[in-house]
């Protein structure tokens, strides 16, 4: 299958996208058509494992990779995960399951793809005759650099450079990337929030620069945000997975509709449950849930995209986002696959920080989409109501699509919707990643010490610690530097030597 980019012109193979990341004119790669799956081949995945189901949603897109290696790659990957369902689908009330993606190396659903990235990204290079060795540039918002981390860690032929905002991430988050080991990784810290990281980084990408100086010392960039295909596919699959687990376990009925509500912050995760949508999967509604930085909830509704406004540090700091990078795959779609009009409105949001949707385009993503956001009080009341209701903790950006997804049906409820419909809420981090917060809002006490925070956490809900974030603990430190976002160009001549 070819991709094409959304601003317009590069044509290349899915090897080529993933090794690039993002194409030339700074658009982002997306299908040149979305492959379909059947219903004969949707029962057909019914009888294979996680692996093989995934394996079959990435060989739709990338046909140029071998499936039964890409089988065996990604069963590798997910053999990393406590358990032996890498997404298993909890079921806590009537109606409303938990799409459980946490159970990976760094406990966060980034995992789900960062992972196999660095399998995809390997091929891809042998696929297209790169030669060179691969530096990836990486700006996270807390979880994507510790999963980015631990799967290229040691990789050979790859260095990965990870920033992150130097106080906008959770301690244990911190704690998680700065203790990191492996001879070819680098963490830094950015004086700024996570959107002057992501903008530092992008602009190094588009710097010619910057890939001049770099493929000096015989590298070429690559990036492991979910700007890259690669992190984009196998998020797909887990939708996919989600609803044959529900056909497998007699709750619906092939064909049937299921909606899904996302924790939203790059746009990325909501992004790959569109896509399988377009792919043929009987998806009803995405519901796109934001925490008080809610600018989609506000692009929703009045089909402007504004990031002009404050920028809040909340519980849920990986939703903590003002400019949704992955949302421009959308309006693409949307706008009829008009590259010249999305060009337009990304560089409009680059020189003003806003730009308009026409009134069809937003019907069009309507009938998809429902927003909403929460206040940090709401999120902490859910938690809170959910836990004692039905003994299931959650962790904060769960909280907030939990939330949100409650708004749904309520609204659902009062436009008297009647056709029943399962909501999965997609669950993207274990409770014991942001332990303090976590059990303030279980219990309403505080904690300093996040490891104390865990331990309280699991006297409380007797659910398993996972073992990375025990280990943490007894890490040293290894990476202290902060720096502010003019200098990490410079950085990253030093990493590379
Ligand atoms: C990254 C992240 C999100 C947001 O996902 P996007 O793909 O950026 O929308 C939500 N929750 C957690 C725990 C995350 O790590």
């Amino acid at each position: 299958m070819e991709f094409i980019s959304t601003r317009g012109g590069e044509r290349v193979t899915g090897a080529q996208a993933i090794v690039q990341g993002i194409a030339k004119d700074g658009g982002l790669f997306v299908p040149a058509s979305f492959p379909a799956v059947t219903r004969a081949e949707l029962e057909g995945m019914l009888g294979m494992d996680y692996p093989e189901r995934a394996a079959f949603v990435l060989h739709k897109y990338l046909d140029e990779y071998d499936e039964a290696e890409l089988t065996e790659a990604l069963r590798a990957a997910y053999a990393q995960f406590e358990g032996d369902d890498p997404a298993p689908l909890v079921r806590v009330e009537n109606g409303m399951y938990m799409l459980e993606l946490f159970h990976g190396p760094t406990c966060a659903f980034k995992d789900m793809a960062l992972t196999v990235l660095p399998y995809l990204l390997k091929k891809g290079c042998e696929l297209t005759g790169v030669k060179e060795q691969i530096l990836i540039l990486t700006a996270t918002s807390g979880d994507t650099g510790k999963a980015a981390l631990e799967g290229f860690k040691d990789a050979p032929g790859i260095k990965i450079a990870v920033f992150y905002p130097e106080d906008g991430v959770s301690k244990m988050q911190k704690l998680q990337m700065c203790t990191q080991d492996g001879e070819n990784v680098d963490v830094v810290g950015v004086r700024g929030n996570f959107d002057d990281c992501q903008t530092a980084v992008k602009r190094m990408f588009r710097s010619e620069e910057c890939n001049r100086a770099i493929a000096e010392k015989g590298y070429r960039l690559s990036s492991a945000n979910s700007i890259n295909f690669g992190r984009l596919a196998p998020q797909i699959a887990y939708y996919f997975s989600a609803y044959l687990d529900l056909v497998s376990s007699e709750q619906i009925k092939p064909g049937d509709e299921v909606d899904f509500a996302v924790p939203t912050g790059n746009f990325g995760n909501i992004l790959a449950g569109y896509y399988a949508k377009r792919m043929g999967l009987p998806v009803g509604k995405l519901v796109c849930a934001s925490n008080k930085n809610n600018v989609l909830t506000d692009f929703m509704a009045s089909g402007v995209y504004d990031c002009k406004r404050p920028f809040f540090k909340t519980m849920s700091p990986s939703m903590d986002i003002l400019i949704s990078s992955n949302l421009e795959r959308l309006i693409f779609e949307v706008s009829g696959r008009n590259a010249q009009l999305t060009a337009e409105r990304m560089q409009s949001l680059r020189k003003t920080g806003r730009y308009d949707m026409r009134p069809e385009e937003m019907m069009a993503i309507r009938e998809t989409f429902f927003a909403g956001c929460t206040s940090e009080d709401d999120t902490v009341e859910c938690m809170y109501e959910f836990f004692s209701e039905y003994g299931y903790p959650m962790d904060t950006h769960t909280g907030v699509a939990m939330h949100v997804a409650q708004k749904y049906e309520k609204y659902r409820e009062d436009n008297h919707e009647k056709d029943v419909r399962p909501m999965v809420v997609v669950s993207t981090a274990s409770p014991y990643k942001f332990p303090q917060d976590v059990l303030y809002a279980l219990t309403g006490n505080d904690v300093k010490d996040s490891f104390k925070g865990i331990k309280r956490i699991n006297l409380l809900t007797a659910m398993k610690v996972p073992e990375s974030l025990k280990a943490l603990r007894y890490k040293p430190m290894r990476f202290k530097g902060v720096l502010s976002p003019d200098k990490l160009f410079d950085e990253v001549l030093k990493f590379l030597g």
